[in-house]
């Protein structure tokens, strides 16, 4: 079994999002409804932790709070006061579809500060991996501006501790939700030092980001991967992904770390997504990722939780990635698994082949490592 670190804090959940209709506001037209980035997710994924023994293996690691001076270090300082003005005050938008409670300012610098503390613990081999299950979630948060439920850019900061605290010098960023991870590519595009990989669902969110042409600029040239998979890839497309393109790049880059933001919306389940993943797709790039962390960093992983919006079945696929962490079954089945497994679409069709073949034909660009 592999030493692997929880991150997790009460106060994650009371976060508060308050009505929407789905993503988008609610009006006078558009009825308000639950917001999809709520706590139930994340407590069922704990949920299942729990009961299926998992929580008992985990080691706990402490959250603290970010200093406001590790935050700016991405973000701008007025944007990080304009987030605590909006949660001392009755609340409001962060930016776009960035919905601020009560206190958000304060957890969600729990949040980017229990990453941090996630961090510490591996680099320092308290554990070999660790996973934060934090929100509010970080992948889509600019420089200047909370995007798509994000506050501030949890794997933008831990890069950056990493490298400047921790004196690493290449680390790797895998995105396996299904939006772009917009921050860390708006962060390290031209940094040659930050390998960036995103494999998510073609031109969805943000809108117009995470094309495949966008493969880092000046520097930083090869070292930003989007892979844009067509609506409906699932286990055939994603596993292909993996093989071809994300284990390549990172057996070339070489990072001393990886780092991922892992989001569960690409599971067939997903309200928001429009792909259909399922448990044993999630469990199979998460495998696939710890191999070649075992081969280049000593398995040395931090994942930090991001999107995933089916209530029923995020913990699923979640109970799968930390059974990959551990290296041990939970000794609970995905009841799901016999429904979705052998569904129509699920193995690699031809147009999903072809954005892959474009993508693993930049891997040859990607920075090599020493
Ligand atoms: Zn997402």
């Amino acid at each position: 079994m592999h030493r692997t670190g929880l991150v997790c804090h009460e106060h994650y959940f009371w976060h508060h999002t308050g009505a929407s209709a789905g993503p988008l506001p609610y009006n006078l037209t558009n009825q308000p409804d639950g917001h999809p980035e709520s706590p139930a997710t994340k407590r069922r994924l704990l949920g299942l932790l729990e009961v299926s023994g998992l929580l008992d293996k985990l080691v706990s690691i402490r959250p603290r709070a970010a200093e406001v001076s590790e935050v700016t270090g991405f973000h701008t300082p007025e944007y990080v006061r304009r987030v605590q003005e909006l949660s001392a005050g009755v609340g409001g938008d962060a930016g776009e579809l960035t919905p601020i409670g009560t206190g958000s300012y304060e957890i969600a610098l729990l949040a980017a500060g229990g990453c941090l503390a996630g961090l510490d613990a591996v680099v320092r081999g308290e554990v070999q991996r660790a996973y934060c299950l934090v929100r509010p979630p970080g992948h889509h948060a600019e420089r200047d501006r909370g995007r798509g439920f994000c506050v501030f850019a949890n794997n933008v900061l831990v890069t950056q501790r990493a490298q400047r605290v921790h004196g690493l010098g290449r680390v790797a960023i895998v995105d396996w939700d299904v939006h772009h991870g917009n921050s860390q590519e708006q962060a390290f595009v031209e940094d040659p030092s930050v390998l960036t990989i995103s494999v998510h669902q073609d031109n969805y969110y943000p809108p117009g980001s995470g094309l495949i042409g966008v493969n880092g600029h000046g520097r930083g040239q090869g070292a930003n991967l989007n892979v844009p998979l067509p609506p409906g890839s699932g286990h055939g497309a994603y596993l292909d992904c993996w093989q071809r393109v994300v284990v390549p790049a990172l057996l070339r880059f070489r990072p001393e770390l990886i780092i991922v933001s892992s989001g569960f919306d690409g599971s067939v389940m997903d309200p928001l997504g429009n792909m259909i993943c399922h448990s044993d797709t999630f469990r199979g790039i998460a495998q696939m990722t710890l191999a070649a962390a075992q081969e280049v960093c000593g398995g040395r992983v931090l994942a930090l939780h991001e999107g995933g919006y089916s209530t029923a079945y995020v913990p699923f696929c979640g109970l799968a990635v930390f059974e990959e962490l551990l290296g041990g079954p939970s000794g609970v089945a995905d009841p799901f698994l016999p429904i979705f497994a052998p569904m129509g679409g699920q193995e690699l069709m031809p147009h999903q082949r072809a954005v892959i073949d474009a993508a693993a034909a930049l891997v040859g660009k990607v920075p090599r490592g020493g």
